[in-house]
């Protein structure tokens, strides 16, 4: 195996991701830094200008609040997330997060973002929350606000792209860095750090998708977040919450184009193929899942759930009516027939810019299958289940909130190490976005606002605590040789195959891939299993796990590519095993649309209207569960 050299970079606050919460974390901790003399270093797997779920672009901002415009209040916005997520949630979070939003929305904006507007020159809004924009270049922009920021400080201000990280460096119960590899180079990179911020988002993958064969890889999550966020809190000892809060969005089919502007914007209704509305039809098993279902609005896994009803009584497939809700829209222009040709071109266009902005395979796929939205309605479907803290999902590390927020009974945790707004349980190891959980609905905005609370949130702590970090460089040769080992075991093995991706001594990333696939979705309630699951089933998918576990250290890696990838399915497997354990402890249903535990098959606010928490013990291996109850602002 060729030689590694061994970089060592010593910074003050390490922030890992290169997405938009790491953008929001840059550009704070750049500002704070600068006045007290501070190093900042950020490592990407990617390129940070187009790195992370935004990377393709988007069409909506999802969260704006208009504070002080009189429309909504922070309070509102608690009681949508609460709502939506049937109770869960961290409110002291979403109302921090809510309360400093709209100042990042105003700074995209001043940055370049074109932000759609109406006559009176006011946002326009996709649906209450939801604000249109132009966002082909939405990443482009914020990371490049990101990386002006992070140049003010010259040489203290330092990116890494193409570095993958794989494990946290820790010093006792201290996160002291982060150790990685480049992916293009020979390099071993060892980040010591006084704080650390995890911003390396979500998982996709986990579960085998719905597009396998010639499709596979089209996902509705970008496929280069990979549960890096999770496996980095879980592995430093980290608390983490709601990991059993998995996201599965209705999109358009096959091609994932996103539904929100259809249903939203141009107020269109999803039908069956015989035209029944489920919305409609199933109305009245929105009682059984009170007070969440007979509230408004109807939470996104209800809205799934009917949907899938549908479905399992054949009454597939479900369709988009988009010739209805365009033809509905340009009603209003039918006795001038020149105005209605342009409304139509107008609203036509709108449709495909829809995709064009944020999901340009789903533009292609209609090109590909001669589909004219505003003649032909288009085939909607559940996707697979998604990891994504940020958006619908809740999963991710249990943080600390702001001291004027944070309930007493969540405080208590962190008297000790101290309050400091978005740290983990772990000292000096702080989050944001997908990374912390159990505060949904912050999306693009909220994950760059909640960027700039967790920066502002570790310069103080590396104020208070500003001694180099130790680091024991014994154990960092340990994690070298651990982690390259996919790529000795290669050179040592393959020869003896003709074929080098089947051999006795070794399992290849992707196979190993496919391998946790089929245990998560046949065990786990993934696509073939209807998202429904049990205890059994459950337990069969941890031992199965085990054995996954055991062949991990046989990966191997032709090259630092490949080298990646087998780190990427490890990073998945963990969010895969904690995942499954959140599952099994819950004894009830209540996100039907996400996952149906079939034999508990009721919501049971009586016993589990809390939070689940787990932690991993890096002594002893153990994972250990507990409730914890949910408090609920006073709004
Ligand atoms: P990301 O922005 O995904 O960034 C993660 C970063 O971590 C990336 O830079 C990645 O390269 C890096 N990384 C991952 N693993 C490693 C590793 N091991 N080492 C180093 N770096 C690593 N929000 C809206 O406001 N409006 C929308 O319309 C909207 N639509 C969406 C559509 C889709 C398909 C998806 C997936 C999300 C959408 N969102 C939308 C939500 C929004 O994209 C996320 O909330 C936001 O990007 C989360 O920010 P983050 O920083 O946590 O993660």
């Amino acid at each position: 195996m060729q030689p590694f050299e061994t970089v060592v970079v010593d910074t003050d606050l390490l922030i890992l991701g290169g997405g938009m919460s790491a953008c929001g974390a840059t550009f704070e901790a750049s500002y704070w830094a600068k006045k007290h003399g501070l190093k900042v270093t950020v490592v990407d797997k990617a390129a940070m200008d187009r790195s992370g779920a935004v990377a393709m672009g988007l069409s909506a901002i999802n969260e704006y609040i208009g504070y002080g415009k009189g429309q909504n209040t922070c309070e509102d916005y608690v009681k949508y997330v609460r709502q939506d997520l049937m109770g869960i949630s961290r409110e002291d979070l979403v109302y921090d997060i809510a309360r400093h939003v709209d100042s990042s929305v105003h700074l995209f904006e001043k940055w370049g973002l074109p932000i759609w507007k109406d006559e009176k020159g006011e946002y326009v809004h996709e649906g209450r929350w939801q604000i249109m924009i132009n966002g082909e270049s939405y990443k482009v922009i914020v990371a490049e606000a990101a990386k002006n920021a992070l140049a003010t400080l010259g040489e203290n201000g330092q990116l890494f792209e193409r570095v993958f990280i794989v494990e946290p460096l820790m010093n006792g119960d201290t996160c002291v860095g982060a150790v990685g590899f480049s992916v293009r180079e020979p390099k071993f990179y060892v980040f010591k750090a006084k704080a650390t911020i995890v911003c390396m988002g979500g998982a996709v993958h986990v579960f085998r998708p719905r597009s396998v064969g010639e499709g596979l890889g089209r996902a509705w999550y970008p496929p280069w977040n990979c549960g890096s966020s999770a496996y980095f809190t879980i592995r430093a000892g980290a608390e983490m919450t709601c990991q059993e809060v998995r996201f599965i969005p209705v999109r358009f089919k096959d091609g994932y184009g996103p539904v929100g502007a259809w249903f939203l914007l141009f107020k269109s209704r999803a039908t069956n193929a015989f035209g029944g509305e489920y919305m409609v039809e199933r109305a009245e098993e929105l009682k059984k899942w009170a007070p969440y279902g007979t509230g408004k609005p109807i939470p996104a896994n209800l809205r799934n759930w009917l949907g899938m009803e549908d479905i399992m009584e054949g009454k597939g497939p479900i369709y988009m009516r988009t010739e209805e809700a365009i033809a509905n829209l340009a009603a209003a222009y039918k006795d001038d027939p020149k105005a209605f040709k342009k409304k139509m071109k107008e609203l036509e266009a709108e449709a495909w810019e829809d995709f064009l902005d944020m999901t340009i395979t789903q533009s292609f796929l209609w090109a590909a299958t001669n589909v004219k939205p505003e003649e032909k309605p288009s085939e909607i479907a559940a996707a697979e289940p998604y990891f994504i803290g940020s958006h619908s999902g809740a999963s991710g590390a249990w943080v600390c909130g702001p001291e004027d927020l944070m309930p007493e009974e969540y405080k208590a945790q962190w008297k000790d190490i101290g309050l400091y707004n978005r740290m983990s349980t772990v000292k000096g190891l702080f989050c944001a976005g997908d990374a912390s959980g159990a505060s949904s609905h912050k999306f693009s905005s909220g994950s760059h606002a909640e960027g700039r609370i967790a920066a502002k949130g570790a310069i103080a702590y590396i104020l208070d605590h500003n001694q180099a970090p130790e680091v024991d460089m014994a154990k960092v040769e340990e994690l070298k040789e651990r982690i390259l080992k996919p790529l000795q075991i290669f050179e040592q093995y393959s020869p003896i195959s003709s074929d080098p991706e089947i051999n006795p001594n070794y399992i290849m990333p992707k196979m190993f891939m496919f391998r946790l696939q089929k245990i998560m979705d046949e065990y786990a309630g993934g696509v073939t299993a209807q998202f429904t699951t049990n205890k059994p089933m459950l337990e069969r998918a941890l031992e199965l796990l085990q054995f996954l576990k055991e062949d991990s250290e046989k990966l191997a890696a032709r090259d630092l590519h490949e080298l990646m990838r087998a780190w990427e399915n490890v990073h998945r497997m963990w969010i895969a095993e904690s995942h499954v354990r959140h599952i099994l402890f819950r004894e009830e249903t209540r996100w039907p649309g996400y996952y149906f535990r079939a034999d508990f098959p009721d919501m049971d606010e009586e016993n589990w209207k809390c939070f689940v928490n787990s932690v991993w013990n890096p002594q002893t291996g153990e994972w250990t569960l507990k409730k914890v109850p949910v408090v609920h602002l006073p709004v």
